[in-house]
This record gives C-alpha cells, sequence and structure tokens, in this order.
C-alpha cells in the first residue's frame, strides 16, 4: 500500500494526488513533488483516485490518461460531474492525446506529454495553482451585473449563482481584475493558460464563447476584432 496519508500531508504548499499506474514515474513525480514542499499521495487506479480526491481534498491531482479500469478522461468527467473544479493536470503518452483532450473541453488546467521533465511538473502545478488561489485578485470583483468572489470562486449575475469551469472562471477573473482594459489572445494565453501551455488562439475563442453562454445577455465581455477581449460596464 502507498504511505500513511495523514502523515503525507503536512508540507506548507498542499497535497499533491498522483493517480499514476507506472510505479517509476509516480516514484519521480512524488519525489520532486515532495522537494519543491508538497504534500503527496499516490493512487494507481481511477476509482481509488476519485475516492481520494473527495477524502484528501488535494490542491491539485496529477493525473494519467492510461490508467487500468477507467482511465484519467473518465475521472475527469466525473469529478467535474459532481461539480468538484480541484485543478487537474492531465499526463499524456503521446502528443496527438492532448488534441484529443483539448477537444473535448474536460475543464483540465493543464496537459504534459510522456517523457516530460518533472521539474517542469513542478513548473505547472506552481502555475496553476497560483492561477486558482492566487493573491492577485484578492478581493470581490465587479462589473455590470457579474460579481466575482475570487476567494470562495464564485460568480453571480444578477445576485443568480453562475457555474464556470475552472479555466472560464480564470479567463473571466483576468478581465475583470482591469476593466476596460483590451488584452490579446496572446496576453490571455500566457497569463492565464502559462506560456508553455499547449493551447492556441482558438482555445482563448472557445472559453470566452462558453462565458458568455454562461453568463447570458449581462455578460461585461467585449470584443475587438483583431485585437482582443475586455471586461466593461454595459449600458
Ligand atoms: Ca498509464
Amino acid at each position: 500500500m502507498e504511505q500513511p496519508v495523514v502523515s503525507d500531508q503536512g508540507p506548507a504548499r498542499g497535497l499533491v494526488l498522483i493517480v499514476e499506474d507506472e510505479r517509476a514515474i509516480a516514484d519521480v513525480q512524488r519525489l520532486y513533488l515532495s522537494r519543491a514542499g508538497f504534500g503527496v499521495h499516490v493512487e494507481t487506479t481511477g476509482e481509488a483516485g476519485l475516492d481520494r480526491v473527495r477524502d484528501l481534498r488535494p490542491v491539485a491531482v496529477v493525473l494519467d490518461v492510461g490508467l487500468p479500469g477507467i482511465d484519467g478522461i473518465e475521472v475527469c468527467r466525473r469529478l467535474r460531474a459532481r461539480n468538484d473544479w480541484t485543478p487537474i493536470i492531465f499526463v499524456s503518452a503521446r502528443d496527438e492525446e492532448v488534441d484529443l483532450l483539448l477537444g473535448l473541453e474536460l475543464g483540465a488546467d493543464d496537459y504534459l506529454t510522456k517523457p516530460f521533465s518533472p521539474r517542469e511538473l513542478v513548473t505547472r502545478i506552481k502555475t496553476v495553482l497560483r492561477r486558482s488561489t492566487g493573491p492577485q485578485y484578492a478581493r470581490i470583483l465587479r462589473v455590470g451585473a457579474v460579481t466575482l468572489d475570487p476567494e470562495h470562486r464564485t460568480i453571480s449575475v444578477d445576485g443568480s449563482a453562475v457555474e464556470l469551469t475552472a479555466k472560464e472562471f480564470d479567463v473571466l477573473a483576468f478581465l475583470m481584475a482591469s476593466p476596460g482594459r483590451v488584452f490579446s489572445r496572446e496576453q490571455l494565453l500566457s497569463s492565464v493558460w502559462g506560456q508553455a501551455s499547449y493551447t492556441g488562439g482558438r482555445t482563448v475563442d472557445v472559453h470566452i464563447a462558453q462565458l458568455r453562454s454562461k453568463l447570458g445577455d449581462r455578460n461585461p465581455i467585449r470584443t475587438l476584432r483583431g485585437v482582443g477581449y475586455s471586461a466593461v460596464e454595459r449600458p
């Protein structure tokens, strides 16, 4: 069995759950994440991973795509279906798989392809956590009818709660933190997704479209053709 859970949760950066069936890979990930100050718990099946996310409330999940039993994609689907938005970094065996994952719009936060350097994994996790818990928007943001609470990660439009994916929330928070300022797709990609992300401008457009549809006609996002996006008060 894995090492005891409780004693492994101590480190200051919080607990990362690794779901990986290849022991050698999990060991290296554990080593580097521990050194970086994270607590680490490893599970080798999707089912056990799902249970641990609920029991341990990790700050992030490093999720192998190819797992025995239910695969990483299904684990992610089930988490999101139960409205659990714990940041997920997918670890994939193939580049083509990453394209597939992106197309599925699973609400994952980042993707790594094997083989990757364990240092890169640590960097990605820090970036994901900075985005999801970052102190940069430590206040309630309001633009027009939309109110965004970065600490509790809640959104409301005219007082009614709206459910967003983790990435949709991050995009909206980034825009609302500087109302009226226009950001290019490239700026949004580097600030919200992180520069090393396997994503393109199209990903930004897709997330903006989803945000608009979820926020309805009171949505504050304005498109400046050929330039980018901004959050503005609507008349
Ligand atoms: Ca595997």
